[in-house]
């Protein structure tokens, strides 16, 4: 009975104490971001949304997923079915697609949020998706052209932020994610509000497509590196040293990395990795080919020879194709190296 006592009013306690959070975060919701528009709600989008709407935002959302749809609009959260309605109702609107492709159709496509025309409501676009620096730039300039309905404080015309993010899932959840931001600065510094409801870090990374830059860059090289590791460990499982005993070498010397000591890829080595439940949640092959992508048609783009970055994409291209594209992309230890679990 005590204990059930203590624990209610823990909970009590906890539960005022977030609303109070809650009531002190809308209090200070700037002005000009109070109505934000949500497109894209997958794993990591329908996260980013439910944080906001925690720290007291005024959110509406579209997605072309009716399922996902539904989830929010069961909680009473505006639902809208096309970007361009999106637009129309929102002082700021974020995006969180698959793919470049999706997040052009979603900006300059029939009913989106440009509406093919020169005027819009929202001040301020974020795109947080994974996508290359030419595409984001392409869609900074469409932006760029338009002009506001109606001003919002000192901003005459409408601006765009790239905004892409690293953490994944879990972070998405925990509102924990790092982001990576290019476009114009006072407008960074505007929206930091809405980046520290999502978000424990953001760099300001410089003009528009560098945060996009800064991303395939990042996953670029986490992508080598866990190959590397991959490849080592599977090196010396065949000259007679244990995953094991080498990771313990690794993390003292000058090889040890994120894929060493965080994140390992060999089975039983580290709890509470992909690797240790089968390579199942984590950060998807099918993401870790695209952007692998990514940075290769960018490197092509701009005439820099990138070795490592073909040979890792052609890895993953591989994995995907030989079926394992939903599994985290440090099973490339074992479907593409074939490495042994450690017992
Ligand atoms: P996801 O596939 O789970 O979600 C994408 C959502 O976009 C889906 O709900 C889909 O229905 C919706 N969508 C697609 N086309 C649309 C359109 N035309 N209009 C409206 N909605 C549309 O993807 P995700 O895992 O949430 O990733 C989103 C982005 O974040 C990607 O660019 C990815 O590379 C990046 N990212 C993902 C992770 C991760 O761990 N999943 C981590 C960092 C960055």
């Amino acid at each position: 009975m005590v204990i059930y006592r203590s624990r209610s009013l823990v909970t009590l306690i906890k539960s005022s104490y977030s609303y109070s959070v809650r009531r002190f975060c809308s209090s200070i919701i700037p002005s000009q971001l109070q109505k934000v528009g949500f497109i894209g709600l997958g794993n990591m989008g329908s996260r980013m949304a439910n944080n906001l709407i925690k720290a007291g935002y005024n959110v509406a959302v579209h997605d072309i997923n009716l399922s996902v749809i539904k989830v929010f609009s069961d909680k009473g959260i505006t639902v809208k079915g096309t970007p361009m309605e999106v637009a129309e109702i929102s002082d700021v609107v974020i995006t969180m697609l698959p793919s470049p492709s999706h997040v052009l159709n979603v900006y300059t496509g029939p009913n989106g949020l440009l509406n093919g025309g020169s005027t819009v409501k929202p001040w301020l676009f974020i795109d947080s998706s994974t996508i290359d620096p030419q595409t984001t730039r392409k869609i900074y300039s469409a932006i760029s052209n338009c002009v506001l309905i109606e001003k919002k404080d000192s901003w005459a015309t409408p601006v765009m932020l790239d905004a892409p993010v690293s953490g994944g899932v879990p972070a998405a959840e925990a509102g924990t994610l790092t982001f990576m931001v290019g476009g114009p600065e006072e407008a960074y510094k505007a929206a930091n509000h809405l980046f520290s409801s999502m978000g424990k870090n953001t760099i300001y990374c410089g003009s528009s497509g560098t945060g996009s830059a800064a991303k395939i860059c990042n996953n670029l090289a986490m992508a080598v590196s866990m190959l590397g590791v991959s490849e080592a460990f599977v090196l010396g499982q065949s000259l007679g040293i244990t995953a094991t005993t080498l990771t313990k070498i690794f993390n003292s010397s000058s090889a040890r990395c994120w894929s060493s000591d965080t994140y390992n890829p060999v089975p039983c080595v580290m709890e509470g990795v992909p690797s240790s439940r089968n390579y199942d949640g984590g950060f998807a092959s099918t993401l870790m080919a695209k952007d692998l992508n990514l940075a290769s048609e960018s490197a092509k783009e701009v005439g820099l020879n990138c070795p490592l970055t073909s040979e890792a994409k052609d890895i993953f291209t591989k994995l995907c194709d030989e079926g394992h594209g939903r599994k985290d992309f440090s099973c490339v230890f074992r479907h593409f190296y074939s490495g042994k679990d450690e017992l």
